[in-house]
């Protein structure tokens, strides 16, 4: 009979697990952080590369924030990111990637998804954030809206960086021409 004890090696295991969960999830949301989404994104583009697919980039940012901080208190502001995040989540096909990038700014990647494919998942997002309401720790509705910018890999940019670039430049744009 031989005998080993394994304990040590288990809890080895589950250190490592949580080391790596801290290292790449958002603890607020759980979604990907920002550098598990830079490591992530130049294996996506390179992957796609490969095998000729065109992949798509979305960037969301949550509109006049700081006014439903200012009106609604910083709980229910963190009730709402965390709110979007599931949303993005779920809507999220498996593969796809979701982080948040900063704040109340969460990026998908969408693999496998052309620019017309990329314009009907933001479509989908936006109207179900416009009609999604987030209780507020006293029990008011609180409406919030995104606004989204699109770049799709190879027509856009080539690259990471650039696909981010792309993406803000039609953030900002969808910001400058009325937001939601
Ligand atoms: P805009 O429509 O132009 O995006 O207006 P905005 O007020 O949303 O402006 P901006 O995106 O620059 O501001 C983001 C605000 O989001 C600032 C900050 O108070 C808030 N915010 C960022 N992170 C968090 C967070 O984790 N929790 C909460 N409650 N608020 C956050
Ligand atoms: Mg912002
Ligand atoms: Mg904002």
């Amino acid at each position: 009979l031989l005998m080993h004890d394994a304990s040590s090696e288990a809890s080895l295991l589950e250190r490592c697990q949580n080391l790596h969960q801290k290292a790449t999830l958002d603890p607020m949301t759980q979604v990907a952080n920002r550098a598990e989404f830079d490591r992530v994104l130049a294996m996506f583009v390179t992957a796609h590369q490969e095998q000729r697919f065109p992949c798509a980039m979305m960037i969301c940012d949550l509109d006049r924030f700081k006014r439903v901080n200012d009106t609604y208190g910083h709980q229910a502001g963190d009730d709402a990111i965390k709110s979007l995040a599931a949303l993005m989540k779920s809507c999220a096909r498996a593969g796809d990637l979701v982080a948040r990038y900063g704040g109340e700014e969460f990026v998908v990647v969408l693999i496998q998804t052309d620019a017309k494919g990329a314009f009907k998942f933001a479509e989908r997002m936006r109207k179900t954030v416009s009609s999604l309401a987030v209780m507020t720790p006293d029990n008011q509705k609180l409406k919030i809206t995104i606004s989204l910018g699109l770049a799709t890999f190879p027509d856009d940019a080539t690259e990471g960086p650039a696909l981010i670039a792309r993406a803000d430049e039609a953030l900002y744009e969808a910001k400058r021409s009325g937001r939601n």
